[in-house]
């Protein structure tokens, strides 16, 4: 089936079983123009390029790749960032983290200093850096694919983060933070929902397993690079709160708290080291 106008190509669309949203963001963007222009230019043409770009798309989108991934783009925190598939597609729950670690930096006088473990496009550091400009940040990834994408962003956004090519806390001897963030692979390894992420790096989206082994070797090394009465901050998934908190609590961390996502699910858990 061909297509040659806008109305025809959100009908192609419609039948390849595509979110009208998803459809009309896809043609707006290959047509570089907004959605408002989009839903007042009904009948405008679209060359056969173009619409031969965007068949290919919309099949795409349909097998399930990311709209983020075929736009090169997701918001997130109100920042606009470049995303690839060399990194996970932020989620509007990994807020909930920076909300929480941006709430604890406003006690903390001076310079303080935060490091975003796993950082992928950046998202977590970047949106703290823009949050909370005095603070010292510094973001560390294990695929130098993926730092370049954070490079890319914070150039772009104009925001000053350290980033580090390394394994978890491989990078940071000898270093002490304030704060310490994560959103770390935490899928288990036979999650039902995994396949339907086949797009994204498997690397971030699981470490194998019950899905906690990086979550444990976070929480193992975290007392090592915090300052005293720092906080460590962990996203992870909807039924791991419990294990994390016996985690950090067997660990010797305190004050443990826990924050639930836009949907209600437990999402982040944080310790502090004591003072
Ligand atoms: N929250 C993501 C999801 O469930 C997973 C991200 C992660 O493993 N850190 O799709």
């Amino acid at each position: 089936m061909k297509f040659s106008d806008v109305r025809s190509a959100l009908s192609h669309a419609r039948l390849l079983g595509l979110d009208r949203l998803d459809a009309q963001l896809l043609l707006a963007a290959a047509l570089q123009q907004n959605r408002a222009w989009l839903i007042s230019h009904d009948d405008a043409p679209l060359a056969p390029a173009l619409a031969f770009r965007l068949t290919e798309q919309m099949m795409q989108r349909a097998a399930g790749m990311p709209l983020a991934y075929l736009l090169g783009e997701q918001e997130f925190h109100g920042l606009l960032l470049t995303v690839t598939p060399d990194t996970l597609v932020p989620r509007p729950d990994t807020e909930t983290l920076v909300d929480w670690a941006l709430e604890l930096l406003t006690h903390i006088d001076g310079t303080p200093s935060l490091v975003d473990l796993g950082t992928g496009s950046g998202a977590i550091a970047l949106a703290i850096k823009a949050g909370c400009p005095a603070a010292r940040v510094s973001a560390v990834d294990l695929s130098a694919a993926a730092l370049a994408v954070a490079q890319g962003n914070a150039q772009r956004l104009k925001l000053d983060v350290s980033f580090q090519h390394g394994d978890w806390w491989q990078p940071l001897a000898g270093q002490r933070f304030e704060i310490i963030v994560s959103n770390p692979p935490y899928i288990a390894g036979g999650d039902p929902h995994l396949p339907a992420l086949k797009a994204e790096p498997i690397g971030a989206l699981t470490p194998g397993g019950d899905g906690l082994s990086d979550l444990r070797q976070l929480i193992e090394g975290a007392p090592a690079h915090l300052r005293p009465g720092g906080w460590l901050l962990l996203e992870h998934g909807y039924d791991q709160a419990p294990a994390v908190a016996e985690a950090l609590r067997l660990r010797g961390f305190a004050e443990l708290d826990m924050r639930r996502d836009l949907g209600g699910q437990p999402r982040v858990s944080a310790g502090r080291w004591p003072l």
